[in-house]
Parts: structure tokens; C-alpha cells; sequence
């Protein structure tokens, strides 16, 4: 083999040696069954298919409509959803079509600050600055870690935005959709909700079901706590789906992942199938980590509302050096994490905090005694000072028991290429 060749091959080995080893907890990821691995590595994976079932404009297409249809109507029947599109490529391109098509340059938006949980593509130099919008801040209460209903809904009134983008990539609690609708109706104001983080939750009937609180539009990721191929969706009444049809495409995406197509289908299967009890199991996981940490010492954010109803759980590390220095200690003994901006942060380099993610542990089949584990071996390293390695060998050994994918048809191993000779 070339050896520059060799030296990629090599890289992704051993990047899946690490993973096979490692304790997953970045909150935005997850792991695809080996069916939906095998689907990913399809003939799917070259073609192209412009344009809407049935109505193509290439040759080929027969068996695509078969699935890209079948993926509309589960999900429709999956998230009780009016209309789906399923063809943006990933959560931000799904925001950006949606904004395109709902709101106009000079138009205001609200949404969370980054610090407050709000993601990147929230934020005035992505979406909403790209497409003109001006931009105010949710208000945020950050003792309870969730919108200011109060505020937020006299700012409604006051401001009267055209668009309010609710969801967070920090989303400890359910938003105050329902508090929020009067207030929109009366100002106009367009929700759209960004499911991006939870819709593996939303999928299995937990966490909150934004469609029947009041908002208009659902925007998600596709690979988060919904364990799918990376890509996204948009879900909504008949009154906006025209718009939004037009801006996924041709607006912003030419040729949707065929093959990503295919392997969100099987997952929207499994998530009809396992949904419910995948869902419970991560917020008994998210809480039992929570729980363990904050007996450990550790400060784990809203204790005094049982720390989390998600999948992720938010700990204050300043104590221990802040969130960078502590996500990369943790790396060191094969625990992966992420550092994260906290309500009072104003660097995103030198953040506070450490956001820890249970859902891709929990699609292996951990439970609220491996969470404990996990918990120990954070105190023993962060706290104790116990040596790296031996903390390291001791996550290894955790993990060694845990490599198959669960809630699924044929779980197959998480971390082996299901199509390699
Ligand atoms: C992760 C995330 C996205 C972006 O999704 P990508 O698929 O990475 O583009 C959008 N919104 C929120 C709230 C997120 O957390």
C-alpha cells in the first residue's frame, strides 16, 4: 500500500482503538448500529438525487425514492410532525434554511447567548447575522439554568421579534415553550425550536414534545441523543412547509446524503421500536452521574432541581484549574469530554465548565452502577490525584465490558468498521 495512504488508514485504526478503550461523554455525539454503518458505506454513499420523491431531476432514483420517502413518513409518524424535510446535511444547515425562509434581513431575532447554552450557529456571526437579522439575547436566569419566562416574555412584548429560536447545546431543562406562546402570538413572533440536543429524548416521549407546546418549526441534528448518521431534519405545520421546502432545496442544500438518507430511516426504526426505553435509561444515567459527582465533591450545577432532565449534566470546575485544563487531564486517562462556557464565562478558551453527555453510554448499555464507577474514577483522578495510568487502566477496564451497540435490531460492535475485510 502507498505509505501516505497507509499513514490514513493507520490514523483511523487507532482513532477506533482509542473510542474501543475510551469512556465517551461529549454530549452532541453517539454511535449508529452496524446496520446503519453498513448502510453508510452503500452505493448511496456516490449518488446524487436533486428534487423531491418522485419528482427527480437525475436518472436512478427509483430505489432512492423507496427510502427517502419511507424516511419522511416515519419520522412524520415518529415525532407526530405534519410536515418533515429530511435532506439538510447537519443542524446548522437546517437553521439556515429555516431562517432564510422565515425571517428577512433587518427582521429581529432572540436567542440564548453562547455562555447561557446557545449554540454557535445562535449567535450573531453565524445564522442570524448572515442572513441581516438583528439580534437580542434570551434572557436567562442561571440559578435555574433555563429562560427567564418573566423577562423573556415583557421583552416579547416590548421587542416583538419576527423569529425566537429556543433550544440550547447547554440544555439541562426543558424550555418554556407554552409560557412563551401567548406572548408570540400576540407579537407575531415565529418559534422555532432546536432539537438539535434532545430529539433522542423527544423521539422516546421524554424530555418535553415542542410541537405540542406551542412551537411552529422543529429544527434538529440527527446524531446526538438521536443515535443517527450525522445529518438533520425540519419538522412543521403545512404553513410553513413551502417555504422552508424552498430553502433546504434549492436554497441551501443541492444534494442531500443519500446514503445518511437510509441509515436515519433504520434509526427512526429503532428509535420507534427502543425510543421510550432508550430515553428513560438516559435521564436515570444523567441523574446518577450527577448525583455521584456532586457526593464526590464535585459542583454540579442545579442541585436543587435534581441537577438535570437531559442527557447532559453541568459541572462548575474552576476549582480544579477550569474547564480546558480539566478536559484535557481527563483525556489522559481515556475519559472524553468537552470544556464548556457557564452563564458567567466571557472566553470561550478559558471556560468554567465541564458538560458531560450520557446518551452515547447509555446506547452501549450503561447503567446508574457504571455511572457511579465513572464518577469514582473522576474523583480518584481530579481529586485524589491518584496517577493518570492507573486511573486510565481503570476506564479501560470499565469499558471493556461495554462495546456493543443496544436498542437496536443487531447492535453489532460500536467501535469495529462493520465493512472492513
Ligand atoms: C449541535 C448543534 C447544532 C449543529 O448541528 P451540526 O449538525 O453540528 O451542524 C445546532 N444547534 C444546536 C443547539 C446544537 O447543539
Amino acid at each position: 500500500m502507498q505509505k501516505e495512504v497507509e499513514e490514513i488508514i493507520n490514523a483511523v485504526d487507532r482513532h477506533e482503538e482509542l473510542f474501543n478503550n475510551a469512556i465517551p461523554m461529549i454530549a452532541s455525539e453517539n454511535v449508529t448500529s452496524s446496520q446503519v454503518r453498513v448502510l453508510l458505506a452503500s452505493d448511496l454513499s456516490h449518488r446524487y438525487a436533486e428534487g423531491d420523491v418522485g419528482a427527480r431531476f437525475y436518472q436512478g432514483c427509483e430505489f432512492i425514492d423507496v427510502i427517502e420517502a419511507r424516511a419522511i413518513k416515519w419520522a412524520k409518524e415518529l415525532f407526530n410532525a405534519e410536515y418533515v424535510n429530511v435532506k439538510p446535511v447537519s443542524g446548522v444547515n437546517a437553521n439556515i434554511a429555516v431562517v432564510f425562509a422565515l425571517a428577512s434581513p433587518g427582521d429581529l431575532m432572540m436567542a440564548l447567548s453562547i455562555p447561557d447554552g446557545g449554540h454557535i450557529s445562535h449567535a450573531a456571526y453565524s445564522v442570524p447575522g448572515l442572513r441581516g437579522l438583528r439580534l437580542k439575547e434570551l434572557p436567562f436566569d442561571p440559578k435555574e439554568m433555563n429562560i427567564d419566562v418573566d423577562r423573556a416574555v415583557q421583552a416579547i412584548r416590548e421587542l416583538a421579534p419576527e423569529i425566537i429560536m429556543l433550544g440550547a447545546s447547554l440544555f439541562l431543562f426543558p424550555h418554556p415553550i407554552r409560557e412563551l406562546r401567548t406572548a408570540a402570538d400576540e407579537a407575531g413572533t415565529v418559534i422555532v425550536y432546536d432539537a438539535s440536543h434532545v430529539l433522542g429524548l423527544i423521539a422516546g416521549n421524554k424530555f418535553q414534545d415542542p410541537l405540542r407546546e406551542g412551537a411552529d418549526v422543529v429544527t434538529s441534528s440527527t446524531h446526538k441523543t438521536f443515535p443517527g448518521p450525522q445529518g438533520a431534519l425540519i419538522l412543521c405545520g403545512n404553513a410553513q412547509s413551502e417555504a422552508i421546502d424552498r430553502a433546504v432545496f434549492p436554497g441551501t442544500v443541492s444534494n442531500h446524503h443519500l446514503h445518511h438518507i437510509a441509515g436515519l430511516a433504520v434509526t427512526l426504526r429503532e428509535m420507534m421500536q427502543f425510543g421510550e426505553s432508550y430515553a428513560t435509561q438516559i435521564q436515570r444515567n444523567a441523574k446518577a452521574l450527577a448525583q455521584a459527582l456532586y457526593q464526590a465533591g464535585f459542583k454540579v450545577l442545579c442541585e436543587h432541581k435534581g441537577f438535570t432532565e437531559s442527557h447532559q449534566i453541568a459541572i462548575d470546575v474552576r476549582d480544579f484549574g477550569g474547564g480546558d485544563a480539566v478536559a484535557k487531564r481527563l483525556e489522559q486517562a481515556y475519559i472524553i469530554t468537552n470544556k464548556n462556557m457557564l452563564p458567567w464565562d466571557n472566553s470561550p478558551d478559558k471556560p468554567s465548565g465541564l458538560r458531560l453527555g450520557v446518551q452515547e453510554l447509555t446506547r452501549i448499555g450503561m447503567k446508574e452502577s457504571e455511572m457511579i464507577e465513572i464518577a469514582s474514577i473522576m474523583k480518584r483522578l481530579l481529586m485524589d490525584e491518584e496517577p493518570v495510568n492507573t486511573v486510565k487502566q481503570d476506564a479501560i477496564a470499565l469499558k471493556k465490558d461495554f462495546q456493543d451497540v443496544k436498542y437496536s435490531f443487531d447492535g453489532g460492535a460500536a467501535y469495529r468498521n462493520p465493512v472492513k475485510k
